[in-house]
């Protein structure tokens, strides 16, 4: 039975869904003003995570995740800048240029991460009648009220507000001290936004309420309801998103549609770099293209990730990442050499689904994962299960599993080099050689029938 820890209820539920056999799930997805850092795509690997879990337990999946790509305030109050109108003054470029091009960079990322695609990546720019119907709905029961800048949601008429993050609005008044604006409760947040007059905004749009744009909050919503239908059965996000963002989807989606709109909410926690908050002013704040850079391949990182519950905070320092790698290339050297698959390893295999079955143990299963590759038993039966257990790793082990690796062309040239350089004897020669293969990443041992290459 698959157990999910859900943030309503704060515990781990086995997980029903809502039609026999389907599981229907909506990941908040990126904001694309930006390139994702590794931190986001810890959020998306997670995703990810729980819909090959869900696959393997039979379920078939409809997956969504929303692309951010309205212009948005710079933080969760509706306060600061536009986040789009300060990527458009950095780069040079009209809003849907942006989008597009960090969608399209998002998109590779996801790719090179071996992430799951998702089923449809709804952009909220082309689902504006979807929030603005959505926004007349909450009108029309009263849940709305008009400021000054906009449309706000009224927190105070809708009692089970606060359900998710268990805050109330009394709650958050406390110890917060907001710039309420026009706004009656400090939780109450934008539906929709007037246009100022004096600019022109790339991205408007004409509505019941004048010229404007929506709140952030809402797409999630509309959209979740317009693919997945309400209720459907599990939404994920960051824990950044349980107070405000989640809480907020949930009190429009109630007020709209007078349903919860999931039943499950899973949460994953923060990726920490060097036990703190990453950012662009300490440099610590690195994409995959950073890593690939340094000579990573991101499927390291997906190891590494793996590496940590989902619920845990994840700290990232390079010695940790190299840890990664060595384990992926030892795992990858040793199925090198096994037999074609054939037969099963029942019991690890067993193993491993109850670790994943736990809330996405994933720690867990990959010690399992380990104890197989070492255990005393036919290499083919190994292999097989090995390719059962990576559908939900997705480490691409398929490419090695009892295959001969693919040498690139530069080192197959040193290689052949050294071969010269020992005929003639010239031992040092062919040491400085194994040490310019070792820099791009493999090994050279010299077994009684030729040279063996491995990756280091
Ligand atoms: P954003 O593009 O800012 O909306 O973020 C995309 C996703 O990444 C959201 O689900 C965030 O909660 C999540 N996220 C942001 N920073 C981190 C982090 N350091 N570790 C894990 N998840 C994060
Ligand atoms: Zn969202």
């Amino acid at each position: 039975m698959l157990k999910l820890y859900n943030t309503l209820s704060r515990k781990k539920e086995d997980f029903q869904p809502i039609k026999k056999g389907k599981a229907s799930v909506y990941a908040c997805g990126p904001t694309v003003y930006w390139f994702a850092h590794i931190g986001n795509m810890r959020a998306f690997l997670f995703a990810d995570l729980l819909i090959r879990t869900l696959r393997i337990n039979g379920f078939e999946t409809k997956f969504v995740m929303n692309i951010t790509d309205v212009g948005h305030l710079t933080d969760d109050a509706d306060e600061g800048e536009d986040k789009m109108l300060v990527a458009m003054r950095r780069d040079g470029k009209t809003a849907y240029e942006i989008a597009e091009f960090y969608t399209e960079a998002f998109m590779k990322d996801s790719s090179r991460l071996n992430i799951v695609e998702a089923d449809v990546y709804p952009r909220a720019t082309q689902h504006i009648l979807h929030q603005v119907n959505m926004i007349s709905e909450l009108e029309q029961k009263g849940f709305t009220y008009k400021t000054q800048d906009g449309i706000y949601f009224d927190t105070s008429k809708l009692s089970t507000y606060g359900r998710l993050s268990r805050q109330n609005a009394e709650d958050k008044k406390a110890g917060v001290r907001v710039d309420m604006g026009g706004k009656k409760n400090a939780t109450d947040f934008a539906l929709w936004k007037f246009s100022p007059e004096d600019v022109k905004r790339d991205m408007e749009w004409e509505s019941p309420w004048g010229k404007g744009f929506p709140g952030w909050h809402i797409e999630c919503s509309a959209m979740s309801v317009e693919y997945l239908g309400a209720p459907f059965d599990i939404h994920t996000g960051g824990i950044d998103h349980i107070a405000v963002h989640h809480e907020n989807e949930i009190a429009q989606t109630q007020g709209a549609k007078g349903v919860l709109q999931a039943n499950v909410w899973m949460h994953n926690e923060y990726l920490t770099v060097d036990n703190g908050k990453m950012s662009k002013s300490l440099g610590n704040l690195f994409t995959i293209t950073d890593l690939e850079e340094r000579g990573y391949d991101p499927i390291v990182y997906r190891y590494f990730m793996l590496g940590a519950h989902y619920r845990t905070k994840q700290n990232f320092t390079f010695e940790a990442l190299d840890a990664a790698r060595n384990a992926l290339n030892k795992i990858r050297n040793t199925v090198m050499d096994w037999d074609d698959p054939d037969g099963e390893c029942e019991e690890f295999e067993k193993r491993f689904l109850n670790a994943l079955n736990d809330d996405l143990n994933t720690p867990q299963a990959l010690a399992v994962v380990w104890e197989m590759i070492d255990a005393k038993l036919p290499t083919s039966a190994k292999a097989k299960s090995l390719l059962y257990m990576d559908q939900v790793l997705g480490l691409g082990l398929k490419e090695y599993v009892s295959k001969e690796i693919e040498i690139p062309k530069e080192v197959q040239k040193f290689i052949d080099e050294r071969r010269k350089a020992r005929e003639g004897k010239n031992w040092e020669k062919s040491d400085e050689i194994r040490d310019e293969i070792a820099k791009l990443g493999y090994t050279v041992e010299d077994l009684p029938d030729g040279p063996r290459i491995r990756l280091v």
